[in-house]
C-alpha cells in the first residue's frame, strides 16, 4: 500500500517512508491511497483475541512493509503488563444500558497519547532499517503537557533515536513537569523554555526550517523528525481501539454483528476522531461520529456550517489538551471527502493560511453532516458532567472525558437517537486533580503531587502506579533556556 500527500496525489511513498517522513515535503499529510475493508468474519475472528493481536491484525492491513509478526512484537512491547495496568489495554466500561466508556489512559503516562506513542517509536526505528537509513533520528517536541511526556516514555532507549522536549516554564501542571523531569532513558532530554507554549512551538519550528542546523546535524549523523499527530504512525494505532471496542461489545453480547454503534470523541487536533472515521470507512458498523469540543468550538461550528474560521478568541480551559484553534488532521478528512482532490485541499489550506478561514464545497458539507455531529461543552457544563457521573454512577472521569460526556448528552437530547454509544475517555482523573476535586465539590488542598492523595482519600479510586511513584522520584533534568537559545540546546544535546 502506498501513501499520498493530501496536497499532491501524484506523490507516492511506501508505508515505512510515510512513518519516517512524518510530513510530506510539500506540507501535505501522508494518507493511505485506499482504505482497506473489513467484514463480519474479520471482526468475528478478533472477538476472542487480545488487544495486542487485534493491533497486529488491523495495522497489518495498512503497513504492508511490516510483517504481522513484527507488528505483534511491537504491540506486545507497547501494551504489555509492564506498560499498561489493565490487561485489556483499552477496556470498555459499561455505564448504563446503552452507554459505554472506552478507557484509553491505562498506559505509562495516564493519557491516551500513550496508545500511539508506545507504538510509533518502534514503527519508526524499524522504518529506518527498512529504508536503509543510517542516521540517528532526533525527535524534537514542543509540548503543552501530555505529548512531551508520552513521547519521552515511548522513545526512551529506542535504538537509533533521541528525543528532546521543550515545555513552557510556567505553562504545565506540577504533575506534568514532575513526569517529564524524572524521565529515565539514555537518549532523552528536556528543557523548560522561558515563555508560553507558542514560544516553545515556534522555537521548534524555527529549528526544523534552519538549513544550516540541519546540515551541521547531518554531518554529525543526525536527522530531525517530529512525533506529533500528523504522522500516520500516530493515527493508525488509534484506529485499532475503535475496532477493539466493537469486538468487546460483540464478545459481551451487548450488540449483534452488524449493529451500529456511535462514538463520541473529545478532540482538538482532530486526530482521535479521524481515527474513528477511518474505522468507519473500513466497514466497522459505526452510526454517528460525535465530535466533542470544549469552549474552543471551532470544529463544532465547522461541522454545522461548513466554514472553518480560526479568527476567534483562544480560551484556556480545564481541558487544556483540547485548547486548539487549528486542527491539522482535518486536512486528511477533506482529502478523503473530496475524492482525493489535492488541488481542492491545497486551495482550502492556502486560504486558511492567508485569511484564517475557508468554506468547503457543498458536496463536502453534505458528507460531513451525514457522518458527524459536532457539539461543544462549556466550562460549567464540563464540571457538571464530572459531578453527575461521580454521583450517579460512582464513576470518576477527567475533564476531557467530561467534555465528551456533556456533548453526548446534548446529542441525545437534540436528536432522540437511542443507538448504543461509546464515549472516549482520554485521561485519568488523576492527571487533572485540581479541576476534578473542584468539580465534585472538594476544595483542593496544596498542589501538584499532594493532590493525588487528596483525590484518592475522597474518591477511593486507586492512583495509577506511575503517578503515585512520582513522589519518590529523583529529578534528572534541570535545564532552562531563553527561547532564542533553543537551537544551542539542541546542538549541545546532539554533540
Ligand atoms: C491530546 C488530547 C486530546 C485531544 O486529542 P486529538 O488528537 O486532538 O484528537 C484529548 N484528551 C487528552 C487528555 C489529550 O491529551
Amino acid at each position: 500500500m502506498k501513501y499520498l500527500s493530501t496536497r499532491d496525489s501524484q506523490l507516492r511513498v511506501s508505508s515505512a517512508e510515510a512513518v519516517k517522513l512524518g510530513l510530506s515535503r510539500d506540507g501535505g499529510l501522508l494518507t493511505p491511497e485506499t482504505v482497506p475493508q473489513i467484514d463480519g468474519a474479520f471482526l468475528q475472528s478478533l472477538t476472542g483475541a487480545s488487544y495486542q493481536e487485534r493491533t497486529a491484525k488491523v495495522m497489518a492491513l495498512y503497513l504492508t512493509d511490516y510483517t504481522e509478526e513484527e507488528l505483534l512484537t511491537f504491540a506486545n512491547n507497547a501494551y504489555g503488563p509492564d506498560k499498561y495496568d489493565d490487561p485489556a489495554a483499552a477496556p470498555l466500561r459499561k455505564v448504563d444500558k446503552n452507554t459505554y466508556c472506552l478507557e484509553l489512559w491505562h498506559g505509562p503516562t495516564s493519557a491516551f497519547k500513550d496508545m500511539a506513542l508506545q507504538m510509533l517509536p518502534q514503527l519508526l526505528s524499524a522504518a529506518l532499517q527498512k529504508t536503509g537509513e543510517d542516521k540517528t533520528v532526533c525527535i524534537l517536541v514542543a509540548t503543552s503537557g501530555d505529548t512531551g511526556k508520552a513521547a519521552m516514555e515511548g522513545f526512551a532507549d529506542v535504538p537509533q533515536t533521541k528525543i528532546m522536549v521543550f515545555y513552557p516554564k510556567d505553562g504545565v501542571s506540577a504533575v506534568q513537569e514532575a513526569q517529564m523531569v524524572t524521565q529515565e532513558g539514555e537518549n532523552v532530554g528536556v528543557c523548560a523554555v522561558v515563555g508560553n507554549f507558542d514560544d516553545a512551538q515556534s522555537g521548534v519550528k524555527r529549528i526544523f526550517s534552519n538549513e544550516e542546523i540541519r546540515k551541521t546535524l547531518a554531518n554529525r549523523g543526525y536527522l530531525l523528525s517530529s512525533a506529533n499527530s500528523i504522522n500516520w504512525g500516530r493515527i493508525l494505532p488509534q484506529v485499532v481501539y475503535y475496532v477493539s471496542a466493537y469486538c468487546d461489545l460483540l464478545r459481551d453480547g451487548e450488540i449483534q454483528m452488524g449493529d451500529r454503534v456511535n462514538f463520541c470523541v473529545p478532540t482538538g487536533n482532530f486526530g482521535d476522531i479521524l481515527a474513528a472515521y477511518y474505522a468507519k470507512r473500513m466497514g466497522l458498523p459505526i452510526g454517528k461520529l460525535i465530535c466533542a469540543s470544549n469552549k474552543n468550538d471551532v470544529l463544532a461550528d465547522f461541522l454545522r456550517t461548513g466554514v472553518y474560521d480560526r479568527n476567534r478568541p483562544f480560551h484556556n480551559t480545564i481541558s487544556p489538551s483540547m485548547d486548539i484553534l487549528v486542527s491539522s488532521n482535518l486536512e486528511r478528512l477533506l482529502f478523503d471527502l473530496s475524492g482525493e482532490n489535492d488541488a481542492e485541499v491545497r486551495g482550502y489550506m492556502e486560504t486558511l493560511a492567508k485569511e484564517g478561514k475557508y468554506e468547503v464545497s457543498n458536496k463536502i458539507k453534505m458528507a460531513l453532516q451525514e457522518q458527524f455531529w459536532g457539539g461543544s461543552c462549556g466550562e460549567e457544563h464540563t464540571a457538571a458532567a464530572i459531578a453527575r457521573y461521580y454521583r450517579e454512577y460512582g464513576y470518576l472521569i477527567d475533564t476531557h472525558t467530561a467534555v465528551a460526556a456533556g456533548v453526548m448528552e446534548r446529542y441525545r437530547q437534540e436528536t432522540g437517537d437511542k443507538t448504543p454509544t461509546v464515549f472516549v475517555s482520554t485521561a485519568s482523573p488523576y492527571k487533572f486533580c485540581d479541576s476534578v476535586l473542584t468539580a465534585i465539590g472538594e476544595a483542593p488542598k496544596g498542589d501538584g503531587v499532594e493532590l493525588l492523595d487528596q483525590l484518592n482519600t475522597v474518591s477511593g479510586v486507586a492512583v495509577p502506579r506511575r503517578l503515585a511513584a512520582l513522589k519518590g522520584k529523583q529529578r534528572r533534568f534541570d535545564l532552562t533556556a531563553e527561547k532564542t537559545e533553543m537551537d544551542n540546546v539542541v546542538l549541545d544535546f546532539l554533540k
